[in-house]
C-alpha cells in the first residue's frame, strides 16, 4: 500500500509515531482477532507493524488457516459451523482471558455488529476495537437509524418509517409513497429481506416474502417501505472518529457493481460525484456519527439518484470489506487508526489533512463458477499465485497454495486492489493483475471480473446498481468475455512452442558438456534467426504463421501482419510476461497434452502448434466426440445431497426441480435441462457429493 500520510508510515519506531507524542506507549500489548480469513490476516499485519502481539481464534475447519499461522498465539474455539465457534461470545471472552489479550478486533461479519459482544467485553474489562454498544444498537435497526438520521438533518429515502402490520396496509402505504417501492427488513443485512414492488400485487407478495425472509434470517419480521430510487448508485462515506469528539470523512467509495445486492467491484473516489456533493455527503455522514457519539471506523451508505440527490440507507458500524480502496487513495491505515482511537488516542489528523490521491479499484475474487450461474465451488487450491504486489497492486487474502476453500464460510479467495493516477490507469492495472492471478483447483470468478473491467459501460463510469442485471441478462457466458485477437493468441502459442523446442534441443548439450560450453551452445541456438512455418490450431481453427526469433525477441508473421513478441518465459513458468507490439502483457500458460492452454483477459484458448506437414495429417484425423453427459444429472459442486425430488421411472419436464445440493450454507436447486425419464438414482439424500458426481441417470 502506498503510505503517504504520517500515521501510516512504514514500521515507525516506538514513540516516534507522529502526531501524538506518547502514541505507542499507550497502545495495547496484545490484541485478539475475533474473525478468520483475509480480514484476520489484514488486522494481524497492522498489529505486527505496530509491535502488538496477536491472538487468532479458530474452528476445527481452520486449524491450518493462514490467520492461525500468522498470529503469535492461537486458541481453538469449536466445530466448523460459525454458530458453534466464531459466533460464541463466551468462547471469545474466555480466549482473551486465557491469553491476556487486552483488546479485540472483530473484523467484519460475525460478531462485529453485535451489541451484546461489545457489552460482554466491556464487562470483562477488554477493549473493543470498534464503536460503543449504544452506537451499534442505534444503527443496528434500519427504521430506528433512519429516524435518527432525519433528526440529525441527514437526507433519507422518502418512505414510511414504521413496521408494516399486514399486506393490505403495505399496499396502502406503497400507493401513498408511489411505485416503485422497496420493502425492507428493518433488521436486514447482507442484501437479505428486500423486495422491489412496481404495483399493488407485487407490494402484497413482496410484503409476505420479505417478512418471511426477515423472520428466518434475523428472527425479526418487521419490514418497512421506502421509495425505490431508480437508476440508483450505491455511494458510501468512510468515517473515522475518536473518543474526543473528532470525526473525519475519508471520502467516498462507489459500490454500484453488485450482484443480488452484494458488492462485486468497489472504487474510490466515485466517478459520479462532484466536489460539492462529496462535501455535502461527507458532512451529513459526520453529523449522523456525531449524533450517536460515534467512535472508530464506520461507513454511512447512501443511495444516489441520477440527479445526484443522495439519501441515507444505513450505517455499518465496523470496518468494511472494501476499506482498502480508501486506504489506497488516502494513504491511511484504517486498522491502525481504529486501534489508536480504541486505546484512547486522538485522531492524528484533521479534515484538511485528508488526501485524495489518484484512483483505486477493488475486485472480490470468489470461489464460484461464473459460467454456472455463480455456483459456489469448494476444494483445494492446487495452485495459487498472486500478482506481484507493489505500490499499485494490493492483495488481501486468507488463503495459500495447497490450502482449502471450506464450505462453511464466505467463499472469498482474495480482494484484489489496484491504484493509479486516473481511473483508466487503475482499471488498466486491475486488468493486468487479473491476468496475473493464477488460481487452479477451484472455480473462480476471474473471467467475470475481467469482463467487467473491460466492459465499455464500466470503463465509461456509467454505473448503477442494476449494471450486472442489465448487462448480463441471461447470466454470464463465454460470449461476454472481452474480445481477443486470435492472431495474437496464435503468435504467443507459436513463440511458447519455439522456446520449448529450443530448450529441449539444448538440454542434451548441457548434460554432455560443462556449464560454459552449455551456455555457449545455448547462445548459438537462441541466436538462431531461422524462420519456422507453423500452423496453430487455435480452438481447432487453423492459423498459418511464420515465427522467427532472436534471443528473447520474436517476430511472428500472420498474413500481412507482423507481431513483435518479447519475453523471457521459460518452460514451466505458469505466467508468460512480456510485450506484444510494445504493449505489456501477462498470459497464463498451461501445458495440456501436446499443446497449450493460454489464459488471458478471463478467456482461455487451446492451442496446438504444428508444422505444415503435421497440420495436413491433423486435418485428416477424425474429431473425437466429447463423452455424452446429457444423460446424467451431475453435481455441479462438492456438497451434501439434501433431497431428491424425483423417483426412478418418473417423467420430468425441462426446468423441473430434480434435487437440492447444500454447499456454502446455500441450497442449490438442480433442475432438468430437458424433458426426459429418470432411469436410475445414483445417490441418495445425505450423501456427500464430489463435483461432477452422478446423481441421476436418464433413460
Ligand atoms: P460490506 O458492506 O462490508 O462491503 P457486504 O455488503 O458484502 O460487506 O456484506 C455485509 C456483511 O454481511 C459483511 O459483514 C459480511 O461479512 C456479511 N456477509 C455477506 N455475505 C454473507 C453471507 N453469505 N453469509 C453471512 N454473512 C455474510
Ligand atoms: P443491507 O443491510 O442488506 O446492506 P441496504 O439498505 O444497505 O441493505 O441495501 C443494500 C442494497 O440494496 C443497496 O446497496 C442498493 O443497491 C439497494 N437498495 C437499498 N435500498 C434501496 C432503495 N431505496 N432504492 C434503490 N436501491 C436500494
Ligand atoms: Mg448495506
Amino acid at each position: 500500500m502506498a503510505a503517504k500520510n504520517k500515521v501510516a508510515k512504514k514500521p515507525a519506531p516506538k514513540g516516534k509515531a507522529a502526531a501524538s507524542p506518547s502514541a505507542s506507549a499507550k497502545l495495547f500489548d496484545k490484541i485478539l482477532i475475533a474473525n478468520r480469513g483475509e480480514i484476520a490476516c489484514r488486522v494481524i499485519r497492522t498489529c505486527r507493524r505496530l509491535g502488538i502481539k496477536t491472538v487468532a481464534v479458530y474452528s476445527e475447519a481452520d486449524a491450518d488457516a493462514l490467520h492461525v499461522r500468522e498470529a503469535d498465539e492461537k486458541v481453538f474455539i469449536g466445530p466448523p459451523p460459525a454458530t458453534q465457534s466464531y459466533l460464541l461470545i463466551d468462547k471469545i471472552v474466555e480466549a482473551c482471558r486465557r491469553t491476556g489479550a487486552q483488546a479485540v478486533h472483530p473484523g467484519y461479519g460475525f460478531l462485529s455488529e453485535k451489541e451484546a459482544f461489545q457489552k460482554a467485553l466491556a464487562a470483562a474489562g477488554i477493549a473493543f476495537i470498534g464503536p460503543d454498544a449504544h452506537a451499534i444498537y442505534a444503527m443496528g435497526d434500519k427504521i430506528e437509524s433512519k429516524k435518527l438520521a432525519q433528526a440529525a438533518g441527514v437526507s433519507t429515502v422518502p418512505g414510511h418509517l414504521a413496521a408494516i402490520p399486514n399486506a393490505d396496509e403495505a399496499v396502502k402505504i406503497a400507493k401513498k409513497i408511489g411505485y416503485p417501492v422497496m420493502i425492507k427488513a428493518s433488521a436486514g443485512g447482507g442484501g437479505k429481506g428486500m423486495r422491489i414492488a412496481y404495483n399493488d400485487n407485487e407490494a402484497k407478495e413482496g410484503f409476505v416474502s420479505a417478512t418471511n425472509e426477515a423472520k428466518a434470517s434475523f428472527a425479526d419480521d418487521r419490514v418497512f417501505i421506502e421509495k425505490y430510487i431508480e437508476e440508483p448508485r450505491h455511494i458510501e462515506i468512510q468515517l473515522i472518529a475518536d473518543g474526543h469528539g473528532n470525526c473525519l470523512y475519508l471520502w467516498e467509495r462507489e459500490c454500484s457493481i453488485q450482484r443480488r445486492h452484494q458488492k462485486v467491484i468497489e472504487e474510490a473516489p466515485s466517478p459520479f460525484l462532484d466536489a460539492k456533493t462529496r462535501k455535502a455527503m461527507g458532512e451529513q455522514a459526520v453529523a449522523l456519527a456525531k449524533a450517536v457519539k460515534y467512535k472508530s471506523a464506520g461507513t454511512v451508505e447512501f443511495i444516489v439518484d441520477k440527479n445526484r440527490n443522495f439519501y441515507f440507507l444505513e450505517m455499518n458500524t465496523r470496518l468494511q470489506v472494501e476499506h482498502p480502496v480508501t486506504e489506497l487513495i488516502t494513504g491511511l491505515d484504517l486498522v491502525e487508526l481504529m486501534i489508536r482511537v480504541a486505546a484512547g488516542e486522538r485522531l492524528p489528523l484533521q479534515q484538511k489533512d485528508v488526501k485524495l490521491n489518484g484512483w483505486a479499484m477493488e475486485a472480490r475474487l470468489y470461489a464460484e463458477d461464473p459460467f454456472r450461474n455463480f455456483l459456489p465451488s469448494t476444494g483445494r487450491l492446487v495452485k495459487y499465485r498472486e500478482p506481484k504486489p507493489g505500490p499499485d497492486v494490493r492483495v488481501d487474502t486468507g488463503v495459500y497454495e495447497g490450502g482449502e476453500i471450506s464450505m462453511f464460510y464466505d467463499p472469498m479467495i482474495a480482494k484484489l486492489c489496484s491504484h493509479g493516477k486516473t481511473r483508466d490507469q487503475a482499471i488498466e492495472r486491475m486488468r493486468r493483475a487479473l491476468d496475473e492471478f493464477y488460481v487452479r483447483g477451484v472455480s473462480h470468478n476471474v473471467p467475470f471480473l475481467a469482463a467487467l473491467m473491460a466492459h465499455p459501460r464500466f470503463v465509461a463510469g456509467k454505473l448503477t446498481t442494476n449494471f450486472i442485471a442489465e448487462e448480463f441478462k441471461g447470466g454470464f457466458t463465454a460470449k461476454d468475455l472481452p474480445p481477443r485477437d486470435p492472431a495474437v493468441l496464435a503468435a504467443v502459442a507459436a513463440v511458447v512452442q519455439r522456446i520449448w523446442d529450443e530448450r529441449r534441443r539444448s538440454e542434451p548439450l548441457q548434460r554432455l558438456s560443462g556449464a560454459a560450453e552449455a551456455r555457449h551452445a545455448e547462445q548459438v541456438l537462441r541466436n538462431e534467426t531461422s524462420k519456422d512455418d507453423r500452423v496453430v490450431m487455435l480452438n481447432r481453427e487453423p492459423v498459418a504463421l511464420t515465427v522467427a526469433g532472436l534471443a528473447d525477441d520474436f517476430r511472428v508473421t500472420v498474413g500481412d501482419r507482423t507481431i513483435a513478441i518479447s519475453t523471457v518465459w521459460m518452460p514451466g513458468d505458469p505466467l508468460l510476461h512480456g510485450t506484444v507490439d510494445g504493449q505489456e502483457v501477462a498470459v497464463q500458460v498451461d501445458s495440456v497434452g501436446s499443446g497449450w492452454r493460454l489464459i488471458h483477459e478471463g478467456g482461455q484458448a487451446e492451442a496446438l502448434v504444428l508444422t505444415p506437414r503435421q497440420a495436413e495429417l491433423y486435418a485428416l484425423m477424425p474429431v473425437k466426440a466429447a463423452p455424452d453427459t446429457s444423460k446424467f444429472l451431475l453435481s455441479p459442486m462438492p456438497g451434501l445431497l439434501a433431497s431428491v425430488a424425483v423417483g426412478e421411472g418418473q417423467e420430468v419436464k425441462a426446468g423441473e426441480a430434480l434435487a437440492v445440493v447444500e454447499a456454502m450454507k446455500m441450497e442449490n436447486v438442480l433442475r432438468a435441462v430437458q424433458d426426459g425419464t429418470v432411469k436410475t438414482l445414483h445417490a441418495k439424500p445425505g450423501d456427500s457429493l464430489k463435483v461432477d458426481q452422478k446423481i441421476i441417470e436418464f433413460a
